[in-house]
């Protein structure tokens, strides 16, 4: 059996050691077995090593039975010395979310009696789902006295207590294991199984930042970052909101109200913008020099209901068919009306004229053309 070293030093990043086995593992890849290994495979909830041995590279680590399978992009002869080593900041980076994550979950089920009942170390965040509802003033609780358990640099500490000290112990997470535990101890904080290798103390944690919650499956879902990852995304949502502040002249603390003056602003304008292309449609159906026949009228960019009002409208000023269409060639929108004409019984004969679908009652018909416009004026002229 292999000897896993990240369970005697979480922070070894590598190991001369030997092949003992390459087998095919399926879509090109290797499962390499070695006599020594700095890779944590997945579990926990967090995600398996990444690096290499020798020039094949570990995109993935797992565990079989008791053995650690790493999974290579290129062959490795049994027999062969090898160095292995780990990605250790993508390692440190998963350190740093998982002991944030224990932290958090530790005080949420002191505080507030919920468990952790589903773990994700996603690429984006790590999320934790709990088995009842927090609310953000709750999470903020939390959040800040998990920074305090950062700021006491407390000591995080693995160890294997017999069966009958486990009797007495409480600690989360009892369920799900089976066989020697292993349990996680951050002082003062939490208590809990785990078999992921950990930081020492909880000063390398870094900032414990909960992002998001949403209700999940009768409980909540946490999102959260801390530590290096929890840096990047300060720094992406600070460029965001400096430059959303450089363009709207607007302290960095004060965006959002400055976008919800601009979003004001904006309703204003359309509602303003609308009124003024009603009039100026009215404008043009008085222009309309009225007749006994068929009109056929064109609007580059009216919108659906605009094209029905401006068709009703126009229709007073003919004795036959209204026909107002919008568009550009080939994807028009018409709407027809007519006072003294069946259109409920001509749509099918004018859709077929205009490659439209649509239809209506006996006073109007609404519907859509893939047609050119002289197509539209020549139908218009024919029915
Ligand atoms: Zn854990």
């Amino acid at each position: 059996m292999t000897r896993k070293l990240y369970y005697e030093d979480s922070y070894a990043d590598r190991v001369s050691t030997e092949v003992i086995s390459c087998e095919p593992y399926g879509d090109g890849k290797f499962a390499v077995i070695l006599k020594e290994t700095v890779f944590f495979p997945e579990g926990g909830g967090q995600p398996g090593d990444t690096g290499h041995i020798g020039d094949a590279r570990v995109v993935d680590t797992q565990e079989s039975g008791d053995e650690v399978l790493h999974i290579t992009e290129a062959p490795l002869k049994a027999g062969d010395k090898v160095d292995a080593v780990i990605d250790f900041t993508r390692r440190l980076r998963l350190m740093q979310n998982h002991g944030g994550e224990h932290i958090v979950s530790g005080i949420v089920n002191r505080r507030y009696g919920l468990n952790n009942v589903g773990f994700h170390m996603g690429s984006e965040d790590i999320t934790i789902d709990y088995d009842g509802f927090l609310d953000r003033d709750a999470l903020r609780t939390v959040e800040y006295e998990a920074n305090l358990a950062v700021i006491k640099n407390m000591r995080i500490t693995a160890t294997y207590p017999s069966d009958e000290e486990l009797l007495t112990l409480h600690y989360r997470s009892k369920k799900v294991l089976t066989g020697k535990i292993r349990i996680v101890t951050v002082e003062g904080f939490d208590v809990c199984a785990c078999c992921a290798p950990h930081l020492s103390h909880t000063g390398e944690i870094g900032i414990i930042k909960i992002l998001d919650s949403v209700k999940y499956k009768g409980g909540v879902r946490v999102h959260l970052q801390c530590g290096l990852d929890a840096l990047d995304d300060y720094n992406a949502k600070y460029e965001a909101v400096r430059s959303i502040a450089t363009r709207l002249s607007s302290p960095q603390g004060k965006v959002d109200a400055a976008v919800l003056h601009l979003e004001e602003e904006f309703a204003a304008c359309r509602a303003r913008c609308a009124r003024l292309r009603d009039e100026l449609l009215a404008l043009k159906v008085e222009s309309i020099e009225p007749t006994d026949g068929n009109l056929c009228l064109f609007e580059p960019d009216l919108g659906t209901d605009e094209l029905m009002r401006f068709a009703i409208a126009a229709a007073e000023k003919c004795g036959g068919i209204c026909a107002a269409f919008s568009g550009e060639d080939m994807n028009y929108r018409y709407c027809m009306v007519s006072r003294t004409r069946d259109l409920r019984s001509m749509s099918r004969d004018i859709n077929a004229l205009i490659c439209g679908k649509g239809g209506g009652s006996a006073e109007m018909i609404r519907g859509t053309a893939a047609c050119d416009r002289d197509t539209f004026a020549d139908c218009i002229r024919k029915i």
